[in-house]
């Protein structure tokens, strides 16, 4: 059977008019990334490799003509404990911070959470007592 949600023109349409945050590719790893999870209301980067597109102006508005690649630099905890992601635009150069979101890699945000220290800019060894 085929259902009438998955006609593409159908939902192209249907985005157009009344849903400005539809389903979209990760150009990364070429999945499909719904927007409508669990733990955040803009979904905008892929939960598996956490890379984001520079879309929005403010949180989920759409209104960025840049649309450069967005690279997660780094994970933030909030005061409330809540980890955010830090983004970085490849082409703008702008950063953003976003929630992490329900289903984001816990092994994508756990190397980018480590990866300060696993690359310290000093020896770690000959730090004294
Ligand atoms: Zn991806
Ligand atoms: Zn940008």
């Amino acid at each position: 059977m085929v259902c009438a949600e998955w006609d593409p023109l159908k939902r192209r349409e249907r985005g157009r008019r009344r849903r400005p945050e539809q389903d979209f590719f990760c150009r990364r790893c070429r999945i499909q990334v719904g927007t409508q999870v669990f733990g955040t209301e803009h979904r905008n980067h892929c939960p598996r490799c956490l890379w984001s597109r520079h879309l929005d102006e403010r949180p989920g508005d759409r209104r960025s003509s840049c649309g450069g690649g967005m690279e997660p630099i780094a994970i933030w905890v909030r005061p409330d404990g809540e980890w955010a992601l830090v983004h970085r635009c490849g082409t703008c150069k702008v950063v953003r911070v976003n929630r992490v979101a329900g289903d984001d890699n816990e092994h994508a945000l756990m190397s980018l959470a480590a990866r300060p220290i696993a690359l310290p800019p000093f020896p770690v060894d000959r730090l004294p007592d």
